[in-house]
């Protein structure tokens, strides 16, 4: 099976792109595992037009998109990625299949990893939150906890920012050591700060009640923000030896043209503050920037066969 794009992951990103390579009429396939990061979230927000949607929705919208330009969206893993040493690529998936490809377009994502804490995996994406940008509103003027935990400053960062939404913010410092300007910052906010280690979400009936102490004290809170360590998903990247930059996340150019020639990245497998509008933008522009890799060698190509046999292709 030949392609002109492999898209690896079948997200905001990933779809986007696949749309638009279609609407190119190249041969696109997106190939995707199923497990977009917002899945655990019942609504999204901030896409324009889309809001208030399921993520479920979204990407049937995306994939019908996909299929109605000619696009193949294929429902498997990737687990390698290889350049043949020429214009090619072999796009090799669980359990068999091998595509090989012209270009290819890595949109993976990311994981979150979230504090290790009793009752807080089962909430997230509910009632354990990250991005008030997504579900802040949602949320407005309830009692609202954030929760320090590895992601020291964008923790920090987020107190400050979610008391935007409410004025009853309590920061539980946890596992973060404040320093007394910190401490002076958040106070001078209007932001609570409860010492102490936190060992357990308190959640009764499907609702969190509360954020519990090892002194025994429940503090109730109806929402809490938490700062997830953001872990991308880019061993497909970094296997074709993309260069990954001072921050140890593959480098992009503006368009998510990788160090490697053919190989683009977008969304948040290379931008970990992409939002799903983001992240659909950034699919979009990847798509058009191969698409124009992808003219230079049709053009290369027909030049060289033009002046061999003069043959207009
Ligand atoms: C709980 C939660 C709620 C959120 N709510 C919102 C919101 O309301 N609004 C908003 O704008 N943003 C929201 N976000 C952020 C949003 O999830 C991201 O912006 C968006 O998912 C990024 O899109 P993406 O295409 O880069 O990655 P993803 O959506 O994560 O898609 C990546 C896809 O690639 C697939 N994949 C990974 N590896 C492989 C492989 N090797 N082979 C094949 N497929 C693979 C995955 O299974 C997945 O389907 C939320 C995030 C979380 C965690």
């Amino acid at each position: 099976m030949e392609y002109d794009v492999v898209v690896v992951g079948g997200g905001a990103a990933g779809l986007s792109a696949g749309m638009m390579l279609g609407r190119s009429r190249r041969r696109v396939a997106v190939i995707d595992a199923g497990a977009p990061r917002n899945a655990p979230a019942t609504h999204l927000h901030g896409f324009l037009s889309r809001d208030g949607a399921s993520p479920a929705e979204l990407l049937a919208a995306g994939r019908a998109e996909v299929m109605g330009y000619g696009g193949e969206v294929i429902t498997g893993r990737v687990r390698g990625i290889e350049h043949d040493g020429e214009c090619r690529f072999v796009v090799r998936l669980d359990g068999g299949p091998e595509l090989t490809t012209r270009g290819v377009l890595v949109a993976t994502g990311l994981r979150d990893e979230l504090p290790d804490l009793p009752g807080l995996r089962a909430r997230w994406g509910n009632d354990v939150l990250h991005c008030p940008y997504c579900h802040g509103f949602e949320v407005r003027d309830a009692p609202i906890g954030v929760l320090g935990g590895d992601n020291r400053p964008f923790t920090l960062h987020q107190a400050a920012l979610v008391r935007q939404w409410s004025a009853d913010v309590v920061f539980f410092p946890n596992r973060i050591v404040l320093t007394d300007e910190e401490r002076e910052r958040l106070t001078a906010r209007g932001i609570r700060i409860v010492d102490g280690a936190v060992t357990r979400l308190d959640v009764r009936e499907d609702r969190l009640h509360g954020v519990e102490l090892a002194d025994g004290r429940t503090v109730p809170r109806a929402a809490v923000f938490v700062g997830p360590r953001f872990v991308p998903h880019d061993e497909l990247l970094t296997g074709l030896g993309c260069q990954v930059g001072e921050n140890g996340w593959v480098s992009t150019d503006a368009t998510g043209r990788t160090s490697v020639p053919g190989v683009w990245a977008a969304g948040n497998v290379v931008d970990s503050p992409a939002q799903l509008i983001t992240a659909a933008g950034a699919g979009s522009a990847a798509a058009v920037a191969l698409n124009h890799h992808l003219l230079a060698e049709d053009v290369e190509r027909a030049v060289t066969n033009y002046r061999a046999a003069g043959v207009v292709v």
